[in-house]
């Protein structure tokens, strides 16, 4: 049996996988198991920030293995102290907790938000108002939170104490932290699978002062968009707000597992001991890995990261059957006259992974791809969408 009949038989069939098998590869060109060579401009979804086998992550990543891979949570470990450290002090943020996923990270990002309402404005406060066309995991809990109906309905009844108003509606916002006891609100600042949107401004300073005038907790989920990908440390950054809890997991890892919660002032104390936990939350490996990705996520380098985003905006902007380019920095949204779908395909035939994002064509490239091998991607795609 050769891979694709392996998978088929023997995993559970929940991706509508594309026909290519990855080998290899280094930075944003992958090998297929068919010797083809792929200009990679999805990142694994956006978690290979620096691209397949980056030196330094695989270094630092390698010194750790060497060293120790894990321990539990009753102990200290200097990755875990420094990345929590690292990243206080690059988001203002007061502590952090840890986990391996972006869904696990919005659930202690909940967890929070509930313990914060039920202890500051009582028992019954503990709605949680988030946006249509988000998405926030694939736990139970979270999609509860994602609001969309077609993640919800085989799923059905679903953890209550959400609800869910259009994003950029400032009136519809208000109204429904008038007619709801609330704790937080929870946003993405760009809305990633729910087809590459970026909030307006007027829409994210508004929530965060209704977060301000209600007390309540306001929840930025950063999993998609945040460690460099919109030329920005995270997203929020653009906007001046200083949120209350910032959840990010995909590129912060560079290839490994983590999910962070990063808690500020208001509930930096809203956690004790036994409240929250997770076995691998903390993983030395998966830190060691992160460290490497976040020192390297400078100023200078988010300069470049914004001008790749403008030769992608200025290549495809108007072009032949392209109708919009969506998003912020290196998270991108492209709507084409054809069908998503049908433009992954040809892009793939002709050597070009890209990613769909509801009836949008996604790119999230590595943050650091080469300007050329970027460009010979963007002609292919416009021949896709021809
Ligand atoms: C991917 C994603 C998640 C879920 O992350 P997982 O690691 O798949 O659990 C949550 N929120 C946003 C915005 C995402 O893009």
């Amino acid at each position: 049996m050769n891979t694709f009949e392996k998978d088929k038989q023997f995993v559970a069939p929940t991706y509508g996988r594309f026909p290519v098998e990855i080998v290899g590869g280094k930075g944003a060109v992958l090998k297929g198991s068919d010797n083809k060579e792929y200009i990679d401009l999805g990142s694994g979804i956006a978690v290979n920030t620096f691209g397949f086998r980056d030196d330094e992550w695989v270094n630092a990543v390698k010194a750790q293995l060497d060293s120790f891979a894990h321990t539990s949570n009753l102990y200290y470990t200097s990755p875990c102290a420094d990345l929590a450290k690292m990243l206080c002090e690059r988001t203002g943020m007061k502590n952090v907790f840890y986990s391996n996923s972006g869904a696990e990270a919005n659930e202690c990002a909940i967890k929070a938000a509930r313990r914060y309402g039920s202890l500051n404005k009582g028992e019954d406060y503990y709605t949680i108002i988030t946006l249509e066309k988000s998405f926030h995991g694939r736990t139970h809990t979270t999609l509860a939170a994602t609001g969309q109906e077609s993640f919800h309905k085989d799923f059905l009844p679903l953890t209550p104490g959400f609800v869910h108003t259009p994003p950029n509606d400032i009136g519809s916002l208000r109204k429904t932290v008038n007619e709801n006891k609330c704790c937080a609100i929870m946003m993405e600042i760009v809305q990633g699978e729910g087809g590459v949107c970026a909030l307006e401004k007027e829409f994210i300073l508004e929530a965060q002062k209704l977060c301000r005038e209600n007390d309540l907790v306001l929840i930025i989920d950063e999993v998609q968009a945040g460690n460099g990908r919109t030329g920005k440390l995270y997203a929020y950054m653009h906007y001046g707000i200083t949120p209350d809890v910032v959840t990010t997991a995909k590129g912060l890892g560079g290839g490994l597992p983590i999910g962070v919660t990063m808690l500020g002032e208001k509930v930096k104390d809203i956690f004790a001991p036994g409240l929250n936990g997770s076995t691998f939350g903390g993983n030395p490996v998966c830190c060691s890995g992160a460290i490497s990705i976040l020192s390297r996520l400078t100023d200078e380098f988010l300069e470049e990261v914004t001008k790749k985003a403008e030769i992608i905006r200025e290549t495809l902007g108007g072009a032949e059957g392209i109708e919009d380019v969506s998003g912020l920095g290196l998270m991108i949204g492209i709507k084409t006259t054809k069908e998503a779908k049908e433009v992954v395909n040809k892009c793939i035939e002709n050597g070009v992974l890209v990613l769909t994002a509801k009836d949008k064509v996604r790119l999230l490239p590595p943050l650091n791809i080469d300007n050329n091998l970027l460009r010979k991607a963007l002609e292919v795609i416009k021949e896709a969408c021809k």
